[in-house]
Parts: structure tokens; C-alpha cells; sequence
């Protein structure tokens, strides 16, 4: 089943075209690798997925609506780039930031209830991360705050999961250790994951299929069909086709 359905999607800004006519679609349980260099559009085509930008041709349709007529975001969990969520000085608790990720179902008073605060405790002991519930935000290391983030994405158990180059700012160690657990949610909760990164070394290891855009879809599929096509032999030259596809 499709879970997210991209036609003929088309945005520019001002007189630069920045996505042409990009189609796919994600199934239920997808891990996607959003992959391509600086500047090719990919926070773009999330930001379309989240409704923040308006296409000016082309259609979405996530779990079978149209994007205009959607409004279960809860069913969208988001992590954005590390560097945009990084406010050293905000004075909340861990479980506090945790929690802010289920007011978007809430009218006002948006108060959380006994079960919203069962929700951020469950979520905290998958991320292993429950011993900082106490802890201020800004005392973090890098790897624990954006946990705490990957947290606040997954506390409303959201069906598809966006994560937008959220290994960027860590060290290797911690970055593996992420994206271990991202795969987990991803086989253990069927959660779809969406990664954008320019690690397109890495990304083979862990996610099932790569998109790899450069204002248009160069490659849609498997690591294992990238590896074996020549069209991308072409495209990538032998060498980096194989650090990517991660197949041998
Ligand atoms: P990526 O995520 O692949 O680095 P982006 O989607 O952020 O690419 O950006 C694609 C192109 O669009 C870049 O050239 C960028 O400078 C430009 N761009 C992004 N956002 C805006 C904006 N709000 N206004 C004008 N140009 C933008």
C-alpha cells in the first residue's frame, strides 16, 4: 500500500526551477534515503510533503488524500536539521520538549493528560534516553539532544517519520548509533522513514531504497539495483557506485 504518493511535482523560486516534474511513491514500511548534492532540492521536496511550501504544479497524496485536504499531522513525525532546533538556552526539561510533540492534536487549553505523559515515559525508555527526563535541554551533548528531538518526533507514534540530515553534527560513533536506531523503528513499529543526508556513504547500510535527486529523480529503488545499473555507472563512475550501494 502507498503510503505517499509524489506526481509530477514541479517548484521554483523566483527564476530558478528547483524541483522538474518529480514522481514516486513510498509503501507503508519504506525506509527511504533522500540522497543528492548541496542545493538540489531536497528540503524542498519535504517541505512540500509537510504542506509548508505550495507546488506550483503536481500532486501529493499522503495515506490517500490529497495534501490539501489532510489533517492528521500527527500521522507525520519530524525532525528538522540539527542546527534550526539547537537553542542552547531554552529552559525546559527533557521530558517537557518531549511532550510539546503531542500539542498538535490538542485544542487550547492544550493540556496533557495522564496518557500523554505515559506516551513521552514510553518513548524515552525506546530511546534509552528515560535516566535525562529531568535533565535541561540545554545541558546536552549533541547525540543526547537530538534523541531528545527523535523523541519529540516519534511521542505521538506517528506512521511516517522525516528526518532531515539528523546526523549532520555528530561524531561517527553516535551517528551509527542513530541510525541503528532509526532502522529499529523502522522494522520493529513499521514506522516509514524518510532520511535526507549527504552521507550517501553510509545511508546503503541502513536504509531500503535511495531516491537520489539533483532537481530531478536521478535513481528511485533499491540499493541493489543501483549497484547493478549502468545508467548510474555512468552517472556516478564504478567507484562511488559501489561505496554506496553497500552490496560488496
Ligand atoms: P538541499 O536540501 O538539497 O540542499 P534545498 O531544497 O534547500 O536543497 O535548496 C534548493 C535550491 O533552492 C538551492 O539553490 C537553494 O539556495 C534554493 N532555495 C531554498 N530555499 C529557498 C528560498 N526560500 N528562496 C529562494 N531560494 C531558495
Amino acid at each position: 500500500m502507498s503510503i505517499i504518493k509524489v506526481q509530477d511535482l514541479s517548484v521554483h523560486y523566483r527564476n530558478s526551477q528547483v524541483l522538474d516534474r518529480i514522481s514516486f511513491t513510498v509503501d507503508k514500511g519504506d525506509y527511504i534515503g533522500i540522497v543528492g548534492p548541496n542545493g538540489s532540492g531536497k528540503t524542498t521536496l519535504i517541505k512540500c510533503l509537510l504542506g509548508l511550501i505550495e507546488p506550483e504544479q503536481g500532486t501529493i497524496e499522503i495515506v490517500g488524500q490529497p495534501l490539501e485536504d489532510f489533517v492528521d499531522w500527527q500521522a507525520i513525525g519530524y525532525l528538522p536539521q540539527a542546527t534550526t532546533i539547537a537553542n542552547k538556552a531554552f529552559p525546559a526539561t527533557v521530558g517537557e520538549v518531549v511532550a510539546t510533540g503531542l500539542l498538535g492534536g490538542k485544542v487550547f487549553p492544550r493540556r496533557l493528560s495522564g496518557l500523554d505523559r505515559t506516551l513521552v515515559s514510553d518513548v524515552l525508555e525506546l530511546l534509552d534516553i528515560k535516566d535525562l527526563q529531568k535533565k535541561q535541554i540545554g545541558s546536552l551533548s549533541g547525540g543526547q539532544s537530538q534523541r531528545v528531538f527523535l523523541a519529540r518526533a516519534l511521542v505521538a507514534k506517528p506512521e511516517i517519520l522525516i528526518l532531515d540530515e539528523p546526523t549532520a553534527a555528530l561524531d561517527p560513533v553516535t551517528r551509527e548509533n542513530f541510525y541503528e536506531t532509526v532502522s529499529h523503528l523502522n522494522k520493529e513499529l513499521q514506522t516509514t522513514i524518510l532520511l535526507i543526508t549527504h552521507d550517501s556513504a553510509t545511508i546503503g547500510k541502513f536504509a531500503k531504497k535511495m531516491l537520489y535527486v539533483d532537481g530531478r529523480i536521478v535513481f528511485y529503488g533499491s540499493f541493489g539495483d543501483f549497484c547493478v545499473s549502468k545508467d548510474m555507472s555512468h552517472y556516478f563512475g564504478d567507484f562511488a557506485q559501489h561505496v554506496i550501494c553497500h552490496q560488496h
